[in-house]
């Protein structure tokens, strides 16, 4: 389910920069939006000192700007020649003073400053707004003017991406339909105590899984008197294991004797015992359960049948017609024959309705334009349908603006700044951003090559490319679970000082990275279970990946 706001949010920390870096960085920086070429800063304080702003030590969070705890003036650096003159000089050269909280506290100090400001605001582009720290209030009460410089932070972004996650949502847009006749059969079969079965078809991200998922949620308050088992077949060894599986659920405990005769007989019994509650038995993508002769699904849609059965069966998958072509005796078979219903892929004005519905739990103040949001959907809808896919798409566009609007730092005034409930978004994402996502997913499958797409790669998503290749490597397989690849990935951080995501934001990353092709992913109800893989070759991403001093360090390491 995507969190709130209220709720806790996973955040990617990045390295913390070297001060030289940041320095460096900032000057260098085309979008750098300070220009105090010709300024100098001073502070007034009734209890401070004239505290001229030093711009070169005060970019980004090193020099603790921008640290909410801190005062937002500056640290006294009287002694130190470079910061200064003392009050009293007349100032020379460099200069920056803010006089509009002067104005108001401390009128009589207005003759020793100047206003500068229009050079700082020229140099912030239209549409580019400034957000502010969480903390931007001046905590001397006394303090007449504050002027800080603030990294864009753009936490509007982290909402959207949170909502935008593909966990199972509370609402469902566009299946209404769908949804209701899933609920109509679940309680008419357990409040009527009869058994029987239901086969959900559609193509990926048609939202099967997601609409069963949150009924079954729903019903669990309603009504009373059924067990629920939901076992996800792709995490099955063999198809014949879905039995000691499904043992394994209705006896809660290890089950690890292949499924013999007895085992057959029991959960039979089991099943038609004449106490005990209704049985909703989910088999997600059933269709793994392809076995031969088909003997493993006969008997599962059988089971429903059997004289006093209490077995409700839920069969999941993507095709369309599993029981009447890989089922043919089903067919004469009337009464076994499942009830169907399919979910037709999403259309442009669906897929577009479920974004919105999305991006409106997270803020009023959009982050995706309306044509941004058109125009993914429409993509979306000519080629699969899939939601998942629309939603990874729009994560992966954020994140572009997103790392952008990071990198920039500005300067102004705290008398401007907004109330940390405001939430700015200082830009937007555009068609411009979405078709360059589609871009990289359809037409070349590894951006990291390409000079543009290099730099809004995230350091996250790196790590976590370069730890599948050593961790297929040291395991000589090629598809690892991401229980694994989180530990290798967690490794590779501590090894390399960066702070890990956990293990759900892992599974957010691997789905960006595989809207990119660069991983495929097999799902599974477990996070830890999910398997993945590369889709890529290892020469090539070592390749495009050996440039960063980062990357080429991590590969030349190795798994610690
Ligand atoms: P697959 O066949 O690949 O298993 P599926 O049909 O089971 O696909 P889901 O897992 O149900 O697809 O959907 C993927 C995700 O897309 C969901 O977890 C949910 O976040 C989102 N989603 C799907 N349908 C909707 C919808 N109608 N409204 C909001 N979100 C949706
Ligand atoms: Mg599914």
């Amino acid at each position: 389910m995507p969190q709130t706001r209220s709720q806790s949010q996973a955040t990617i920390s990045f390295p913390k920069k070297k001060p030289s870096h940041t320095v460096d960085k900032a000057k260098s920086s085309s979008d750098t939006k300070l220009e105090l070429t010709n300024a100098q800063a001073i502070l007034l304080s009734p209890c401070a000192k004239i505290l001229p702003l030093s711009p070169r030590k005060r970019l980004g969070d090193d020099n603790l700007c921008n640290t909410p705890r801190l005062s937002p003036c500056s640290p006294p650096k009287q002694g130190k020649k470079e910061n200064g003159p003392p009050r009293s000089q007349t100032s020379k050269g460099r200069r920056l003073v803010f006089d509009n909280q002067l104005s108001t506290k401390s009128p009589s100090k207005r003759e020793h400053t100047r206003v500068h400001q229009n050079k700082t605001h020229s140099s912030v582009p239209k549409g580019q707004d400034i957000t502010t720290n969480s903390e931007q209030r001046c905590p001397l009460e006394k303090e007449p003017a504050c002027l800080r410089l603030f990294k864009q932070e753009g936490t509007c972004y982290q909402q959207a991406k949170q909502v935008l996650t593909t966990a199972v949502p509370d609402q469902l847009p566009a299946r209404e339909k769908e949804m209701a006749v899933i609920r109509n059969f679940l309680r008419e079969h357990i409040c009527g105590k009869k058994a029987g079965s239901l086969y959900l078809s559609g193509a990926p991200g048609t939202g099967k899984t997601a609409c069963l998922s949150r009924i079954l949620q729903d019903l669990k308050k309603e009504l009373k008197g059924f067990k629920t088992i939901v076992l996800n077949c792709m995490s099955l060894r063999s198809a014949q294991a879905v039995f000691p599986a499904i043992a394994q659920e209705i006896c809660q405990e290890e089950v690890s004797r292949p499924a013999g005769k007895d085992m057959m007989r029991k959960l039979e019994n089991h099943m038609t015992a004449e106490k005990g509650p209704m049985i909703v038995l989910v088999l997600d993508e059933m269709d793994q359960l392809d076995s031969r002769g088909q003997d493993v699904l006969y008997t599962l849609f059988e089971w429903p049948w059997l004289s006093s059965s209490r077995l409700v069966l839920i069969g999941i998958a993507n095709t369309l017609d599993l029981t009447d072509r890989i089922l043919p005796r089903l067919q004469a078979r009337e009464k076994c024959k499942p009830q169907l219903l399919n979910f037709p892929p999403y259309t442009k004005n669906q897929i577009a309705t479920i974004l919105q519905d999305r991006l409106n739990q997270a803020s009023n103040d959009q982050v995706l334009d309306n044509a941004a949001i058109q125009f993914c959907a429409r993509k979306v809808s000519a080629v699969s349908g899939d939601v998942r896919k629309a939603l990874d798409i729009c994560r992966r566009a954020i994140e572009i603006v997103e790392s952008d609007i990071k990198s920039q730092t500005i300067l102004k005034p705290l008398s401007e700044c907004k109330s940390p409930s405001e939430s700015l978004v200082p830009r937007r994402v555009g068609v411009i951003h979405i078709s360059q996502v589609i871009s990289e997913v359809d037409g070349n499958r590894m951006p990291l090559s390409q000079e543009g797409a290099r730099d809004s790669f995230p350091l996250q998503q790196k790590i976590l490319v370069c730890s599948l290749l050593l961790l297929t490597r040291r395991l000589k397989i090629k598809e690892v679970t991401l229980g694994k690849l989180h530990e290798a990935y967690s490794n590779v951080c501590r090894k390399q000082q960066v702070a890990a995501v956990d293990q759900s934001e892992c599974l957010s990353l691997s789905g960006l990275l595989e809207a990119r092709g660069i991983f495929g992913l097999k799902k599974n109800k477990e996070t830890r279970f999910t398997k993945v893989s590369l889709k890529i070759e290892e020469q090539e991403i070592e390749h495009a990946l050996k440039d960063k001093a980062l990357v080429g360090n991590i590969l030349a390491t190795g798994l610690p």
